[in-house]
């Protein structure tokens, strides 16, 4: 009998698995569908040996020292700050556009952020209210940029214009007037040194956690006991899309090893014009790893594959509330990260939304208490010297 059965190995689960055996004694069963832990996150030395991310350049940025420390417990770090160059007409420029965007593309000579914020200020559009990701940019840079670096990058990677999608989703890119060309503004910014997967076995490797990998929750649902549940899986399938599908958004990823050192100045480039790949990673930038060759993916979006990016836009909200509504009202079920609660979450978020979960766990279990198997084994261990 578990106490608590995990569906999925990934931030979401990971977390809450590693608490409830760390803090309350919990017997947990983590299962996977995929052969690996990690969820997204996971990486692997491929065949040349060269550390890369199986499904596409994952960063960890946070503005939580509570969520750095709490990570930095299985793993140490590589200080990394991630460079993103954008190939537009054929030159590589920085991404978020800043002032060094600005005077390589127009040839000038802006030397301080109030000539940069005037030049933005006269090619903004006034829009009235912004609700999409069209009018995030449009209203901050104007027209010319957004069909430079925006438009089709959005049309490749949502197979949506950005008028068709909420403003959260452009609003992740920050525009600069300064020279920064660092792609996040947070405080923490690094890599786990031996890798994710190193850091997900460390988080998992407890005598009270017990994992098994290529497990659907419907292949043991009925066979194996459990009190409740955390599932990380999408929601939709969980009820059977009794509410129709929601919709997410794939990619499939081609990994290629290149035999020489470097291929691209930095970590990421991305191609917003007419190539069929959105980014080209170029994975030694971020693990500092040496190596004669050199390892990339290519990210190509698609519509069917693996469920990547829920889609924010309003009637996909809408259905997902309906889901949500269920989910608060199935008893023993926690819903948690990316899939589970459909948002458009960065890792930190999920380990963040995984640590308010587990807390809340604890209340409901003080206010309940059902003693978890470690105090049955010490209130059955009389009994069993008698026998
Ligand atoms: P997942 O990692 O998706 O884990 C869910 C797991 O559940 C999966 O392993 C799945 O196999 C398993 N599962 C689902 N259903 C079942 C079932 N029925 N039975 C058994 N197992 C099941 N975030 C950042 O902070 N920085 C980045 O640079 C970054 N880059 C990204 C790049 C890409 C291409 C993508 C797709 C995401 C990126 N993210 C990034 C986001 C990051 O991947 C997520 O925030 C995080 O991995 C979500 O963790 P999770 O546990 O919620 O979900
Ligand atoms: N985006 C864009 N051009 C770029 C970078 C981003 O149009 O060069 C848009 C695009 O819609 C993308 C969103 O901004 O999906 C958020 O970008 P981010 O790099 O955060 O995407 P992620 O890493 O989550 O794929």
């Amino acid at each position: 009998m578990f106490d608590w059965l995990i569906v999925g190995a990934g931030f979401a689960g990971s977390v809450i698995a590693e608490r409830l055996a760390s803090q309350c004694g919990a017997q947990v069963l983590v299962i996977d569908k995929r052969n690996h832990v990690g969820g997204n996150a996971y990486d692997r030395y491929d065949e040349a040996g060269i550390l890369i991310h199986q499904y596409g350049p994952h960063i960890f940025h946070t503005n939580s020292a509570r969520i750095f420390d709490y990570l930095s417990q299985f793993t140490a770090w590589r200080a990394y700050e991630h460079r993103v160059l954008s190939r537009v007409d054929a030159r590589l420029l920085p991404i978020p556009i800043n002032r060094t965007t600005l005077n390589e593309l127009y040839g000038l000579r802006l030397s301080t952020a109030e000539e940069v914020e005037r030049l933005l200020a006269a090619r903004a559009e006034p829009v009235e209210h912004v609700r999409t990701a069209e009018d995030v940019v449009l209203s901050q840079v104007g027209r010319d940029l957004y069909e430079k670096f925006f438009r089709g990058y959005t049309l490749k990677q949502w197979g949506l214009a950005p008028s068709e999608l909420d403003k959260s989703v452009t609003a992740r890119v920050p525009v600069r007037t300064n020279t920064d060309d660092r792609y996040f503004n947070d405080t923490y910014q690094a890599m786990p040194a031996g890798g994710y997967t190193r850091m997900f076995e460390r988080m998992l490797r407890h005598k009270s956690i017990k994992i098994m990998l290529q497990t659907e929750l419907r292949d043991i649902q009925d066979v194996i006991p459990f009190r409740r549940m955390v599932y990380t899986g999408p929601i939709d399938e969980f009820f059977d899309y009794r509410f129709g599908k929601l919709p997410y958004r794939s990619l499939r990823f081609e990994h290629v090893t290149l035999p020489e050192e470097w291929h691209q100045p930095v970590g990421v480039v991305n191609y917003p014009q007419d190539e069929p790949y959105t980014r080209v990673t170029e994975y030694k930038h971020l693990t500092g790893q040496s190596h004669p060759h050199t390892s990339l993916t290519f990210e190509y979006p698609a519509d069917a594959g693996d469920p990547y990016y829920p889609i924010p836009r309003p009637e996909n909200q809408q259905r997902y509330k309906a889901y949500e509504r269920l989910a608060n009202a199935t008893p023993n079920v926690e819903f948690v990260g990316r899939l589970a609660t459909y948002r458009y979450y960065n890792m930190d978020q999920v380990v963040g939304q995984a640590l308010a979960s587990f807390k809340r766990i604890v209340e409901q279990e003080a206010a309940a208490p059902q003693p978890y198997a470690r105090h049955r084994a010490v209130e059955q261990a009389p009994a069993l010297r008698r026998a």
